[in-house]
């Protein structure tokens, strides 16, 4: 079994009038260690797919396995718990906190932990050095180029120490010799053992990847 699976998993958002079928009965199974692309046009379930892994949502029918757990048994405060422990999000936006410094923006993950402040601290130093970017701890995200802030949000998302690591269009916003040295970063973490998927529209920065799933229409295709 991996570290990932979705077996027969479905995904309908239903609203009042209409009722949208995101997924539809895809099986997937991510290996620990695996460095995987999710790819398809635009609507065809990607986000959603991440949604589930990430435990951010539930699906409509079928089982999604995150590291062992069954996520549909899991109350709300333990679907929180199990992410903040388990998993570290990046996203294409960023999604850094504009009137935080860099130091904090990193540390708010451990914000939910118990830890001393001063602990918070360094493990942020440290996670910080890992990306790069220690020189900018003080600095705000508006005097940040895109890549340094992809590498805040990265460090941000190592701080937990993550097995998992979901990225949704993680270059989409630079630069392409930029997003080359995030995607080099996101495969460094890979040798040291963390799992990936990331969604993405770039081709070839999927084909550098172990592994590249295609969706269309909700459906897994080969
Ligand atoms: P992708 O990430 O591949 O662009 P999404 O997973 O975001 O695709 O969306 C898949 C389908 O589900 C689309 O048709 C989209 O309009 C629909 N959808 C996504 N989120 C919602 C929602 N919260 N409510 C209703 N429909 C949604
Ligand atoms: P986009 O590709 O449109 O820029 P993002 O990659 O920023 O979107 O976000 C992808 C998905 O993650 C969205 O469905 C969004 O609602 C969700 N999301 C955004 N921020 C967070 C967060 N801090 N924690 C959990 N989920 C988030």
């Amino acid at each position: 079994m991996g570290i990932i699976n979705l077996q027969g998993v479905t995904k309908i958002y239903q609203t009042k009038e209409v009722e949208t079928v995101a997924l539809e009965n895809v099986n997937l199974e991510v290996k620990a260690g695996e460095f995987l692309s999710v790819m398809g046009p635009s609507g065809c379930g990607k986000s959603t797919m991440l949604n589930l892994i990430g435990l951010l949502d539930v699906p409509t029918e079928g089982a999604v396995t995150v590291d062992g757990a069954a996520t549909g048994r899991m109350k709300d405060a333990e679907m929180a718990e199990f992410r903040n422990k388990t998993l570290g999000f990046v996203f294409q936006s960023f999604h850094l906190i504009n009137s935080l410094n860099v130091l904090d923006n990193v540390e708010l993950p451990l914000l939910y932990r118990k830890s001393t402040e001063k602990s918070r601290r360094e493990t942020a130093r440290a996670v910080l050095e890992k990306v790069g970017l220690s020189h900018r701890t003080k600095h705000f995200p508006s005097q940040l180029s895109g890549g340094q802030c992809q590498r805040v949000a990265i460090a941000r998302a190592l701080i937990g120490n993550p097995k998992i690591i979901l990225a949704d269009e993680p270059t989409g916003n630079l630069d392409s010799k930029t997003g080359e040295e995030i995607m080099r970063l996101l495969f460094e973490l890979n040798r040291e053992g963390t799992t990936i998927v990331m969604v993405t529209h770039d081709e070839h920065m999927a084909r550098k990847t172990q592994r590249i799933v295609r969706f269309f229409d909700g459906r897994r295709i080969e």
